[in-house]
């Protein structure tokens, strides 16, 4: 009973529900001369399961076929898998006169008995090209849903990358960036196990570095050999895919033994993508599914490659630009510190205090220099050596450096000239701190190597910005430096004004 068709022009597949063997035999010759592939069945047991078989284009049936009830077209209209057959109605003219609209109990057409050709073979046909027209339309529709849940899902898949690459690409430290990639790749592909371990191919361990089902995992160390698609992919550079643990042969020894052991795996799928940010450091994101659980696929590979390539560059540029910023940092010291005492040199202090000048302008606070000159020092290289000499500005520098608060400013200005910058302090304050200053040193027994030790004592000229004959960065020097003048010339080891 499947469908035999002639190799006329006409396409379509009919159903031919007539009782009569006689009209349906003529229906059946006419309309396979036309090209249809045409079945006859006798009542509606036969119809049914010609329809369960393969479902027609078109059903044309005898309204004796069809009657009492209508139930034979709610049956079709109800059912996903013929409610778009075209169906037409074959009856007397005379029932289709009387009943018309109920006729038709929701048909597509009639056709009056005894049929007139042309209009029977009309009718079918527009019936057929209606069919047609909405298959068409209805895959149309179905492929454009599905392009367009592809296009969703897609969008959703890239934000969730770009997210993650936002994320990622921001200044992150390397095991900052292990964390992030390990939750963020387990919690898009919604899987429970996702671990970053790193390792070198030859290496028999490997270290955790990151995991996303157990935070207390880091730095756990595990052995390799218990992990053929770690081995395998660090072995050969390329990502590993297990679809299925019970099945695959990288699992051979996993399984044997484990068989051995009565022990069950518990893996079902896994995943590694290798990775390597330099010679040394190296290793996998390993991703793994339980039994339970979906396999991983080449999608999600694909998805973790992409994002092992960014954080990868990431921690690459992270640590260039560390290891910029440290060069920055060495160099600037280097710039900045006097060699001998480490503390400021004369250009640094320079700009400090214009700095410290044009803070105190704008709040109208003040700030006090004192210059210090040590008293005689060329005694000390005479009698003592020019080194030992450096070894006492030395402790100059650190004693001063001890004296100072936070915000204060240690410079060496020249040679035993120092400078000792008070920000927010009025002349009054800056000199008792100086007496300070002055009274320790010349306290203290300055080592000199050699089980020799000298005495010092230093002069030391005050300038507060602002003041009456302070203006700017410049008077401040000038004044501080007559004030010193002052103290050397009224006897050193003193503080003036
Ligand atoms: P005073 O200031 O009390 O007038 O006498 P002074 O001996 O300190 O005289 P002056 O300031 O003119 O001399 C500074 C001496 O400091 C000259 C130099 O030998 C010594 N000096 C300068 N820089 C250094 C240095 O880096 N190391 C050593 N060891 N000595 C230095
Ligand atoms: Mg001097
Ligand atoms: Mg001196």
């Amino acid at each position: 009973m499947d469908f035999v068709s002639s190799s006329a022009g006409e396409t379509g597949r009919v159903i031919v529900a007539e009782a009569n063997p006689v009209t349906a035999g003529a229906l059946s010759w006419l309309l396979r001369e036309q090209g249809y592939a045409v079945t006859t069945v006798a009542n509606r047991g036969e119809l049914f399961a010609a329809l369960a078989r393969s479902v027609p284009d078109l059903i044309l049936i005898d309204d004796d076929i069809l009657e009492p009830d209508g139930s034979v077209l709610g049956r079709l209209r109800s059912d996903d898998r013929w409610h778009d057959v075209r169906v037409i109605v074959t009856a007397p003219w005379s029932a289709i006169e009387e009943g018309s609209g109920d006729l038709l109990w929701g048909a597509d057409d009639c056709v009056s008995e005894p049929f007139r050709v042309p209009e029977l073979l009309g009718r079918v046909r527009t019936q057929l090209r209606a069919s047609g027209q909405l298959r068409a339309a209805r895959a149309a529709l179905r492929d454009t849903s599905t392009e367009l849940q592809r296009a969703r899902d897609d969008a959703v898949s890239n934000r969730r990358l770009v997210d993650m690459l936002h994320e990622i690409t921001g200044e992150l430290s390397p095991s900052e960036i292990y964390r992030l990639l390990a939750r963020r790749v387990a919690e898009t592909l919604e899987i429970s196990h996702c671990t970053v371990v790193l390792a070198r191919a030859d290496d028999s361990f490997g270290t955790v570095a990151a995991a996303y089902e157990d935070s207390t995992a880091q730095d756990v160390t595990v052995q390799l050999d218990e992990y053929p698609e770690i081995r395998a992919a660090l072995d050969t550079g390329r990502s590993v895919l297990v679809e299925d643990a019970s099945t695959h042969p990288l699992y051979a020894g996993v399984r044997a033994s484990s068989a051995r052991e009565g022990r069950i795996i518990e893996a079902h799928s896994a995943a590694t993508i290798p990775f390597s940010i330099d010679r040394v450091r190296s290793g996998v994101l390993f991703l793994r599914t339980e039994r339970s659980q979906r396999n991983l696929t080449t999608d999600d590979v694909a998805f973790c490659e992409v994002v092992v390539r960014a954080a990868v560059a990431a921690i690459r540029r992270a640590q260039a630009l560390e290891t910029t910023r440290a060069e920055n940092r060495r160099l600037e010291a280097l710039a900045t510190t006097d060699p001998l005492t480490r503390v400021l040199n004369r250009r640094a202090l320079l700009d400090r205090l214009n700095t410290e000048v044009d803070r105190a302008r704008r709040y109208e606070s003040s700030l006090t220099l004192l210059l210090l000159d040590l008293d005689h020092f060329k005694q000390i290289n005479d009698t003592a050596g020019h080194l030992a000499g450096d070894t006492v500005l030395r402790q100059i520098g650190e004693l001063l450096e001890e004296a100072i608060r936070k915000v204060d400013i240690v410079a060496r200005y020249g040679g035993e000239e120092f400078v000792v910058l008070l920000p927010e302090t009025l002349s009054d304050g800056a000199v008792a701190f100086a007496e300070r200053l002055r009274e320790r040193i010349a306290a203290q027994s300055f080592d000199v190597g050699a089980g020799r030790a000298v005495n010092l004592t230093v002069s030391i000229g005050i300038a507060t910005f602002p003041s009456p004959l302070v203006a700017s960065t410049e008077d401040l020097f000038a004044r501080a430096d007559e004030a010193l003048y002052r103290a050397k010339s009224a006897g050193r080891n003193q503080v003036q004004t």
